[in-house]
């Protein structure tokens, strides 16, 4: 009903004994901010996506406050309280590993826009009092109805102004407020229905939905700063796969990623797709078993169809295969990074693994050992591994490397001076290659390669 009448902030409560958030599942940071607020008089609430998070029977990431004392008036309260951000503070309350958010209502202007603080106020300072707002101006700057819910910690009620509540007993994800201008104002609320969805399994509304073909080339806009850290939470959060697959069926995966739309779409796409959903598989198994993930394979999974397209036409061009691989991961690094921010440390270990890929085919004894003392060897034959789909060539090479692994340095360094290097199965990215290499005219390419 709000998307059409998105002033009216009609307040609807929840008493305690209607719903199913009970304090148990409420940190003990954020149990004691709130309690601490409403003891020296604010109006205190839990608020965003942990009160649906709960309402659904999830496990929230962290708890956010919402409340009406100002950042001012909370570090008083609080020792273990530092402010943040520059236009709008908020203000955390450290409790040993974990951070309460504790931010003050806000009004029109207060949007959460530039919580990344790296953009400039352009027409002077704003007067931060006027951004503070009502609880009911906070609830309508969100951007879902799930998103916009209350839980009182006075009564233990849920307030909900914009039919969060049942938008959320409903799995469905509306915007408050008009869509496009919503999303004019903001492109990457797009990218947050997306991933949302996926990750929570809600459906996007219709209303929410349609203007995703005439907007999503609004992302190409984004900073990249924004877009990498969205970027994070739809791939390395546990739903990295079903964001992926969303984005792809709402249409928005080419304007955030435009070389991996590409690239699926080519020639070679369908295995690449294979890699692409196996990495992506592969980190969310790693998120659920507590393990760590680094953006730099991510990205350079993300990236793989493109450089080795380009990297093979570069070599049938006659490029030195090499310099073309060291070329071209530069590049599609570079072309990436105008639209998702990749830092640099992650663009250095994104090429290391893409240009230790060919050197695998190589089976000559000095080269395996060298291969097996690089700092990058573990992240590089993680990323040879995914590609099995790539072709039966690749797929042994794989196995080979296991097995070189497991094997004590002495028995293969025997092996390896048993065996001709040719018995080696060329990597399908070892070239088909006319120029052969100096001194190893042994490794030939196979003819797996037009399976890319
Ligand atoms: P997650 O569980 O992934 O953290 P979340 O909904 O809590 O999801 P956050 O990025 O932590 O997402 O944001 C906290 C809250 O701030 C949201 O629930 C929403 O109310 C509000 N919010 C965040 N981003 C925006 C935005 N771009 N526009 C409007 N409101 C936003
Ligand atoms: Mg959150």
């Amino acid at each position: 009903m709000n998307e059409s009448n998105p002033n009216q902030a009609a307040l609807r409560i929840i008493p305690r004994e209607a719903h199913c958030i009970s304090r148990k599942q409420i940190s003990s940071g954020a149990l004691r901010v709130l309690y601490r607020l409403n003891e020296a008089g604010y109006a205190a609430y839990l608020v965003g996506g942990a009160v649906r998070d709960l309402l659904i029977g999830g496990q929230p990431k962290d708890f956010d406050v919402a409340t009406d004392a100002t950042p001012e008036d909370v570090r008083r309260l609080f020792r273990n309280c530092r402010l943040i951000g520059r236009r709008f503070r908020l203000a955390h309350v450290v409790f040993g590993p974990e951070i309460v958010e504790v931010a003050t209502f806000r009004g029109n202007g207060g949007d959460d826009i530039d919580t990344d603080g790296d953009r400039q106020v352009v027409d002077g300072r704003i007067v931060r009092d006027n951004v503070w707002g009502t609880i009911e101006e906070d609830a309508l700057r969100r951007d879902f109805t799930a998103n916009a819910l209350y839980y009182d910690i006075a009564d233990f009620s849920v307030r909900d102004y914009v039919g969060g509540y049942d938008d959320v007993q409903r799995r469905v994800l509306r915007l408050i407020g008009d869509p496009l201008q919503r999303y004019r104002e903001d492109p990457v609320r797009m990218l947050r229905a997306v991933r949302l969805s996926a990750k929570l399994g809600f459906s996007i509304s219709p209303e929410a939905r349609a203007p995703f073909a005439e907007l999503g080339v609004l992302l190409t806009q984004a900073p990249p700063a924004r877009l990498f850290d969205e970027s994070l939470k739809m791939f390395l959060a546990g739903s990295g796969l079903k964001s992926f697959r969303a984005l792809e069926q709402f249409g928005l995966l080419g304007a955030v990623f435009p070389l991996t739309a590409r690239a699926l779409a080519f020639r070679g796409g369908e295995s690449f797709r294979a890699v692409l959903e196996a990495g992506l598989a592969g980190t969310d198994a790693r998120v659920s078993e507590g393990k760590s993930v680094t953006p730099a394979f991510l990205f350079a999974v993300l990236l793989w169809g493109a450089v080795r397209a380009q990297a093979e036409r570069e070599i049938a061009r006659g490029v030195d295969p090499n310099l073309a691989w060291q070329r071209v991961s530069h590049q599609i690094i570079t072309e990436q990074a105008k639209h998702v921010a990749i830092p640099r440390r992650f663009g250095q270990v994104m090429q290391e693994i893409w240009t230790l890929q060919p050197r695998f085919a190589d089976r000559q004894k000095k080269k395996v050992f060298r291969l097996l003392a690089h700092p990058r060897f573990r992240g590089a034959y993680d990323f040879l591994l995914l590609r099995a789909p790539e072709g039966a060539d690749i797929a042994e090479l794989g196995r080979w490397w296991t097995h070189a692994q497991s094997t004590p340095h002495e028995a293969l360094a025997e092996e390896l001076s048993a065996a001709p290097t040719s018995a080696a199965a060329p990597a399908s990215d070892a070239p088909k290659k006319r120029r052969r290499r100096r001194r190893k005219p042994s490794a030939q390419a196979s003819a797996a390669t037009d399976s890319q």
